[in-house]
C-alpha cells in the first residue's frame, strides 16, 4: 500500500459548492492545503480554500496544470466530465477512481449497475424515444417517474406521470435527452446511509438516517432514523456491498426508499459526502468531510460514533424572499448550529445553508431544527411593512 498523504499535502477538489467548502474546512483544521477547480469564481469552496483555479472542466490543459499542483484529487460534484478526470488521473491519484464517477453520474448506467449486482431497485426502462416512453408506461403502469439520465439531482429533470395526459409535458421537459422511466415506489419513508472506505479496504458507516423531502429537495434529516435493528442492519449491509463492489475510496451515500412492508429499494448513489450527512459535522466524532479527507489521503478512518441525537434542516434561498433571515433568532436556540455556505445569490430552491439541532432524542432534535428555521422568518411574517420584502437580497 502507498504511504498516506500527511498534513501539509495539497488536496485537489473538482467542484466548488458547499460540500467542497465543508471538506476544505475539515482539511485546513488538520493542516492540509486545499486547491479547488471549477468554472466559477468566489465560490463556497474557493472562499475557504488555499487556491482556486477558475476554468472550464473541458480545458484539459488547465486540468493538467491543476493535477500537477496537488497530491491527490477528489470531487464534491459528480458531473465532472470523464475526460477531465481521466486527464488528471494520468498525473495524480483520483479518489474515488473515475469509474465510480462514470457509473454514478448517469442514472441509466447507475441503475444497470445496481441491477446487475442484484441490489433492490425500482423496476425501470431506458427511454431514448417517445415510443420507449409509451412502451415503458405499458410495462410499468401508472404512476411512473421519468428522470433524465444525466445531470439529475434534487428532483431536477424529473416528472411524475400519473395519467396518459401527462406524457406530452414529460417529453417536452426532457428536451430529447436520454432518460429512465421508473415505477413509482409507494414508500413509507426515505432513508440513507453515508459510508466510507479507505485505501486499504477498511469500511465504516454512519448508520441509517431518515430524510424528508419537500418538492424533491431534502428538507429535514433525522439521525438516527427510527427503524428496526433488522432494517438498519440490511441498509448498512447494502451500503457496504455497494462501496466494495464499486471499489470506492472515499465517501458514498446510498439513498433508499423504505416500503410499508419493510423492503428497502435503492434510489440513488452519491459518490461523495451527502446533504443527509451534514449532521455528522456537529454530532459525530468524525464528520463525513473529515472522513472523506482521511479516506482519500490514505489515513486510517475515524470513528463514526454519534455523540447525540441530531437533526438537520436545510436553508433554501426561498427563506430570503422577504429579506435577510433573522440569524440571531436561530442562534437563540442554544443547541442549534448555524451553517451558511457563502453563496451570494439566494434563488428559490438553492441550498444556502443548514441548521443542525442536537437533543436528547431524534424527534426532539427535528422539532428544534424546524422551530429554529421557522424563527428565521418569523419577524418577516409578523411585519406587514417588512423593509426587506420584494427581491431577494444579497447575503453579504
Ligand atoms: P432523485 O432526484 O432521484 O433523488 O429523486 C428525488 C426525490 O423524488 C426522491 O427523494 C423521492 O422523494 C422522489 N422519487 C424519486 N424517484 C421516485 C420513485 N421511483 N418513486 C417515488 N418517488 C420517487
Amino acid at each position: 500500500m502507498t504511504d498516506p498523504l500527511l498534513p501539509g499535502a495539497t488536496v485537489g477538489v473538482f467542484g466548488s459548492g458547499q460540500l467542497g467548502r465543508m471538506l476544505a474546512l475539515a482539511a485546513r483544521r488538520m493542516g492540509y492545503r486545499i486547491h479547488v477547480y471549477s468554472p466559477e469564481a468566489d465560490t463556497p469552496t474557493g472562499q475557504v480554500a488555499d487556491r482556486e483555479t477558475v476554468a472550464p472542466y473541458n480545458d484539459l490543459e488547465a486540468v493538467r496544470a491543476f493535477a500537477r499542483a496537488v497530491d491527490v484529487i477528489t470531487f464534491e460534484f459528480e458531473n465532472v466530465p470523464s475526460a477531465a478526470v481521466d486527464a488528471a488521473a494520468e498525473l495524480v491519484p483520483v479518489r474515488p477512481r473515475s469509474t465510480v464517477l462514470y457509473t454514478t453520474q448517469n442514472r441509466l448506467r447507475e441503475k444497470i449497475w445496481l441491477d446487475q449486482h442484484a441490489f433492490p431497485v425500482a423496476r425501470s426502462v431506458p427511454v431514448r424515444s417517445p415510443e420507449n416512453l409509451l412502451g415503458g408506461l405499458r410495462r410499468l403502469g401508472y404512476p411512473a417517474v421519468l428522470k433524465t439520465a444525466g445531470y439529475g439531482y434534487d428532483g431536477k429533470g424529473q416528472s411524475l406521470i400519473t395519467r396518459p395526459e401527462d406524457v406530452d409535458g414529460a417529453l417536452a421537459a426532457l428536451g430529447g435527452q436520454d432518460a429512465i422511466l421508473e415505477a413509482y415506489v409507494a414508500f413509507k419513508r426515505e432513508v440513507s446511509v453515508v459510508a466510507a472506505r479507505g485505501v486499504d479496504g477498511s469500511f465504516v458507516h454512519y448508520g441509517v438516517v431518515e430524510n424528508e423531502h419537500r418538492a424533491h429537495i431534502l428538507d429535514v434529516t433525522t439521525a438516527p432514523a427510527a427503524v428496526s435493528p433488522e432494517i438498519a442492519r440490511r441498509a448498512e449491509a447494502i451500503a457496504r456491498e455497494v462501496l466494495e463492489a464499486l471499489d470506492v475510496v472515499g465517501v458514498l451515500c446510498i439513498e433508499m426508499f423504505l416500503t410499508g412492508d419493510g423492503k428497502l429499494v435503492v434510489n440513488e448513489l452519491a459518490p461523495r459526502p451527502h446533504n443527509s450527512g451534514h449532521y455528522t459535522v456537529d454530532a459525530c466524532v468524525t464528520s463525513q468531510f473529515e472522513q472523506q479527507l482521511r479516506a482519500v489521503c490514505g489515513l486510517p478512518l475515524g470513528s463514526t460514533e454519534q455523540l447525540r441525537p441530531a437533526a438537520m434542516a436545510n436553508l433554501l434561498g426561498d427563506l430570503w424572499q422577504r429579506g435577510e433571515p433573522d440569524w440571531a433568532a436561530a442562534c437563540a436556540f442554544p443547541n442549534v448550529k448555524l451553517h451558511l455556505y457563502g453563496k451570494r445569490e439566494a434563488r428559490p430552491g438553492r441550498k444556502m445553508g443548514h441548521l443542525t439541532a442536537l437533543a436528547a432524542a431524534p424527534a426532539e432534535a427535528a422539532e428544534q431544527a424546524r422551530a429554529a428555521r421557522a424563527a428565521l422568518t418569523l419577524a418577516h411574517a409578523n411585519s406587514t411593512t417588512s423593509a426587506g420584502s420584494g427581491e431577494p437580497r444579497d447575503r453579504r
